[in-house]
Formats: structure tokens, sequence, C-alpha cells
């Protein structure tokens, strides 16, 4: 079993206070890294190594090409290393080997590729003002010290989505990980080290929400980049008053997916299965709520409760497996009240709805789980379960459907099937989230941005969005006519 240690400035630090915590396997329960859990003091030694970092320029002294080639760096240590990255992540996260390669790994090289292009892109404009006798010109220029505070669900890749632009922009971050999956950010931490980054440029302290509080309300931080829920990113916006921080939220979400009449059901069924249950329904994005036209929606619900109890559980290694275990067994807790609430609220269950038998019954694992009558004012069809809980529910008419799919707090993600191209680009028109996906399910592209309205957030990560969030714009008047 590793003992971990989080990386300050150029030191590897197990923590000032010598508190730990465990990291488990969330299949087996297993330990498989202690981790230290950073307080107060550790993210202030962490904050001081940016601002040193930041102060004397050994960041943005460095040139736009060099910052690039640095990126690019990463990038390929990432690839080289990728097969363990991806085994360390399965094993920390508990998503299968296949995901945690293709999503997990893989994206994360994309992003410090995708942004070391846009260090060398980073210019000012000169504006068509009107002063005589004056040159303006603007720049680009970095926020300062910038705190990532990053949720379990994808670890590396979240971490990736804002480390790299961060990094790109000329910022100098602290990167503190969800305290149930912290040990790829620390690998990433290396890999930056190893790729030649300056010291202080990349700090990471592991720690709970503790060590993020900390940050949030450090006067030495400008920028918080957060993922994660709604409730927190509300205390953030309180706690990082006192220095009006600039601030990037992504938070929870409640996707719908609308299933018109003239849909392709085979892709349908397969595409909200996909969008439902990847990472075991742990995913900001995922379909939970399913609005089916009434005509299509006993058919409909039929073949993905079919499906649904088809999709093989099993520890993320095995390279069997489709759906891996929830994070841990406190998540689990809260998913499977989820599910007796839909019970209780009177929806029907039509697979799923408790822990496996046999051998997996040790492990957090839980039967993806589909409901049937569920009504719309139901808790299962209004939070964020965040699990492998699919609701579905019957409409009557596109004119209906577009409300009710906006009469939700969130606004992060939502799909549309059908054939139709019309009703496709009217319900894209007419539903308010940040992201719609018509026939497919969208992945994350670095090119393009990512984020949500309403309680689902502020800002967007990816994109030149993602560039805007992370840089300042500065002014420069130069008198052409003396002093
Ligand atoms: P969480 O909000 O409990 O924790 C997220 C991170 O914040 C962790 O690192 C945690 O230690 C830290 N934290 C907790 N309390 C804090 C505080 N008061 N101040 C500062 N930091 C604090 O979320 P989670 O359970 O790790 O992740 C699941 C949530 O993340 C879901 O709501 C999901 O929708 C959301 N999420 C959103 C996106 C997106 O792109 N919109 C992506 C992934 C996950």
């Amino acid at each position: 079993m590793e003992s971990a240690c989080f990386l300050v400035g150029d030191t590897w630090s197990p923590g000032k206070s010598g508190a730990i915590f465990d990291s488990c396997d969330p299949a087996t329960g297993e330990v498989l890294a202690v981790v230290p859990d950073g307080g107060y003091d550790d993210i202030d030694a962490a904050v001081s190594a940016a601002s040193e970092a930041l102060a004397d320029r050994r960041w943005t002294g460095v040139s736009p090409a060099e910052r690039a080639h640095l990126l690019w760096r990463v990038a390929e240590l990432i690839d080289a290393q990728a097969a363990e990255i991806a085994e360390l992540e399965s094993r920390d996260q508990g998503q299968p080997l296949a995901l945690a390669r293709a999503v997990s790994v893989a994206g994360a090289a994309e992003h410090f590729r995708y942004f070391a292009g846009w260090c060398t892109k980073l210019d000012g404009r000169v504006p068509a003002h009107s002063r005589p006798a004056a040159l303006n010109y603007t720049k680009r220029v970095p926020v300062g010290v910038c705190g990532l505070i990053t949720p379990w669900n994808f670890p590396l890749l979240i971490a990736a989505w804002k480390l790299a632009p961060a990094v790109a922009c000329g910022n100098t971050v602290v990167l503190k990980p969800a305290e149930q999956t912290s040990l790829t950010a620390l690998r990433l931490a290396r890999i930056c080290q190893e790729a030649g980054f300056p010291p202080g440029v990349v700090n990471v302290v592991t720690g709970g929400p503790e060590a993020g509080k900390a940050l949030v309300a450090h006067d030495g931080v400008d920028k918080v980049s957060f993922t994660g829920s709604t409730e927190v990113g509300r205390s953030i916006v309180r706690a990082s008053a006192g220095n009006l921080k600039r601030l990037s939220l992504e938070l929870g979400g409640k996707a719908a997916s609308v299933v018109t009449a003239d849909a392709d059901l085979e892709a349908a069924v397969a595409g909200n299965l996909r969008s439902g249950m990847q990472n075991s329904g742990q995913v900001c994005a995922a379909s939970s709520r399913f609005y089916v036209a009434r005509t299509r929606y006993a058919e409909f619900t039929e073949r993905l409760a079919k499906a649904a109890a088809n999709v093989r559980l099993g520890p993320g290694l095995d390279p069997a497996t489709e759906m891996g275990p929830l994070v841990g067994e406190a998540h689990l807790s809260t998913v499977d009240s989820y599910v007796r609430s839909g019970l209780q609220q009177g929806a029907s269950l039509v697979t799923g709805g408790g822990r496996p038998d046999g051998p997996l019954a040790r492990g957090s694992f839980y039967r993806p789980t589909v409901f049937a009558d569920a009504a719309d004012d139901m808790r299962i069809a209004r939070e964020e379960i965040f699990g492998p809980v699919l609701t579905v529910m019957p409409f009557d008419d596109l004119e209906e459907v577009a409300g009710r799919v906006n009469d939700s707090p969130y606004g992060l993600a939502a799909s549309v099937w059908t054939t139709n191209l019309a009703t496709a680009h009217r319900l894209a028109d007419q539903i308010d989230v940040g992201c719609v996906r018509i026939n497919m399910v969208a992945g994350i592209d670095p090119a393009v941005p990512w984020g949500g309205m309403k309680t689902s957030g502020w800002g967007r990560e990816m994109g030149a969005e993602a560039v805007d969030d992370y840089t300042e714009v500065k002014s420069i008047w130069i008198g052409l006519e003396g002093a």
C-alpha cells in the first residue's frame, strides 16, 4: 500500500499536520493508498509557492512557444504512461478500464495538446477608438493564482480540463482533488514536474472539504474553478467574496432526454442506456429523466429496462465489465435512498433497485435501475441522483415537453431523439441548457465549450471560452503627441 505525498513548490510533502485518510478501491473496499489530509497550513504554503512563481515571472517569462512545448510534453508523458494511469484511475474511482483508457486518460492528454496550441495564440487587439493622436492596444494577461477544485467522478480528466487552460494562459495553480479519488491528480502533478514545469507553477494539495474551504477563502487566490455539487457551489460563491475572486462553477445536473414518436427506437434505447449508465450514472450530464412520446412509451420502457438488466456489472479491471461500482458506500446509501423515495412516492420499479447478489455484494455495486409511471414532481424525476437510476415518463405533445424539461433548477445538458429535423431544431432552441445533444451521446471535446445554465453553474470550460475565463484583458493607451 502506497503512502502518498502532495506537491508544494518542488517538495513532495506528507502534509504539515500528519493527518491522513484512506483511498479505497470501491470494487473491493481494499485500501489502495493513504493520502495526506491537507489543511489550512498546507493550502497556505501551496498558495505562497504559486504566488512566488507568478511574482518572479518564472512562468509568464517562459515564451509562449516554450510553454506550448511543455504542455505538449505533458500529453506525451500521459500517453506513455497511459496503461498504468488508466489502471490507477479504474482502481481508485471504479470506472471500467476501457472507459478510463478511452475517456479519462486519452481525454486528459487531448486537453493538454489542445491548450498547448492556445499558448501561441493569446493575442490582444487594436480597438478602432476615436481618440486622436493616441494608440490603444489590449493584451490578455493571466488572472493569477488559480485554485482548482475537482470532484470524484472523472478525477484525472476534470483535473486536466482545468489545469491545461490555466497554465496555458500563464496562471499558476493549486489543485485540490476530491478526497475519494486523489491518486491520478498526484500522478498528473508528477508528470508536470517530469515535463519540466518550473517549481510552484503546479501545486497539488490533497484533502477534504476543509482544504477546499481554505483555498476558496484564501486572499492569495485570484480565481477558483470548481466542479462539484450545486450546494457546495453556492457556499463557494459566498466564501469567495473577500477578495472578489473570479469564479467558474461547473455544478450539478438532471439531464432530460426527449424521445419523440418518430425516433429510431433502437438507437434511442442504446444511446440513452449508455448516457444514463456510463461511469455507473456518476456523470453530471447523464440522461436520467426520460420524456417519451406516449405512443412509444411502453415499448421504450420495456426495451430500456431489458437492456439495463443485461448490463454486466463487475470490477473496473475485469475486461468484461460494462458497469463498475459506485464510488463508495456513502454514495451508495444516497443512491439507494432515492430509489426508496421513488417507491414511496408511487413510481413503478421496472428493474434493479438494489445491490447485486453473489460475489459483488462486498463492493459498492448497484444494479441498473429503471422506474416507470413516475410524475414530474417526484424526487427521482427532479433531483440529481448521480447513480444508475433512470426515470421514464410519457408526454403527449411537443409544446408540452419543452416546458416540462425546463421546469428544473438545473440547466446543464439535454438530449433529443428524433428523425424530424424541424423537431430537432425546435427543441434544441426551446430547451434551456448549456449543451443539447441530438441523436447522439456527446462526449466532451476540448475545443467545444462546456458548462451549464441556471443552478448548473457559471462560465464555460474548454474551447476559446476557457481562455477567456483564465485571462484578464488589459488595455494600454499610448499618447502619440508627447506628454
Ligand atoms: P462535492 O461538491 O461534494 O465536492 C467537490 C469538491 O469540492 C471536492 O474536492 C470536495 O472536497 C470539495 N469541497 C467540498 N465542500 C467544499 C467547500 N465548502 N468549499 C470548497 N470545496 C469543497 O461534489 P462531488 O460529490 O465530489 O461530485 C459530484 C457533483 O459534481 C455532482 O453534483 C455532479 O453533477 C458535479 N459535477 C459537475 C460537472 C460539470 O461539468 N458540471 C462535472 C462533474 C461533476
